[in-house]
């Protein structure tokens, strides 16, 4: 999926180096210039702006969380499975702040109403971070959800893996997409879906389909046997378990 999103966003015209490791940036008189080493060798770029955009860190460095002998890891405070702080019990985080789950929107609110449950009603609650979909919203959009294929190898799993380039099918060319693709693990003896990689024009709302199927149970062979309304993102699932 990535090395297709590799060809498609240098066909846009955006130079993209890859295993490229930023040493330090400088500020000259209207420019910066950026130091960084180039599959191991120094390089420069001059640039108008430098954006950096590779993930991100909770803001809690200035709440003195030492003072309270609150644990806290690079991301976030740490926390037991009630999004309780392990080191200071009248402590809870959640969303960013909280070093559990992927720092995303809907993960916070989730981790937002169960910190409030187990507050007023005692610890009861502990977040499902088992298939929390994350997309990048390139050109084309990548999409993932559930376990990648060594991770599911790694755990044992017995397993298909459905993977085809889709770019030849109608549902991209009628968009005149050029990249589109998927991976779909599919567990041998429940058919469960163990996971989906989605990359192509409909791969944002399609992950959201294969995330209600992990979450829910729904088992490949009910996938295959709805009737989507066709044409749409979610018609080609049929033909992907
Ligand atoms: C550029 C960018 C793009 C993103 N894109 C996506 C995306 O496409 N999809 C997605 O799901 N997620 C995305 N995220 C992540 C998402 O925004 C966060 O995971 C989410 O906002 C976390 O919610 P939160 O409530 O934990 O924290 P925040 O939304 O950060 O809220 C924390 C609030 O606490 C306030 N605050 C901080 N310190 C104090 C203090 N001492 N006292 C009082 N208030 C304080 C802050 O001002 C802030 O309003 C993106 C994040 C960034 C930065």
């Amino acid at each position: 999926m990535v090395d297709r999103l590799v060809h498609a966003t240098r066909e846009l015209g955006i130079a993209l180096h890859l295993k490229t490791a930023v040493e330090k940036i400088e500020k000259n008189s209207a420019q910066f210039t950026v130091h960084a080493f180039v599959d191991g060798a120094p390089r420069t770029f001059q640039a108008d702006l430098v954006v950096h955009g590779a993930g991100r860190v909770p803001e809690i460095d200035d709440l003195d969380l030492e003072a309270a002998g609150v644990k806290r890891e690079k991301h976030g405070v740490t926390v037991n499975e009630f999004l309780q702080s392990v080191s200071n019990p009248t402590v809870y985080a959640a969303g960013d702040a909280a070093a559990k789950g992927p720092p995303l929107t809907p993960v916070a609110g989730m981790e937002g109403e169960i910190v409030a449950a187990n507050l007023l009603k005692g610890n009861h609650r502990t977040p499902e971070l088992a298939a929390v979909a994350s997309i990048a919203y390139t050109l084309p959009s990548v999409a993932s959800v559930g376990l990648l294929e060594a991770a599911a190898k790694e755990k044992g799993l017995k397993f298909r893996v459905n993977h085809q380039d889709t770019s030849e099918w109608y549902s991209t060319r009628r968009l005149g997409a050029k990249y589109s693709a998927f991976k779909v693990l599919v567990e041998d003896r429940t058919e469960q879906i163990l996971g989906a990689h989605l990359i192509g024009p409909h791969a944002e709302e399609q992950i959201n389909l294969f995330t209600l199927a992990i979450r829910s149970g729904i088992r490949s062979s009910d996938i295959e046997a709805t009737l989507f309304a066709y044409p749409t993102g979610a018609s080609d699932l049929s033909y992907m378990v």
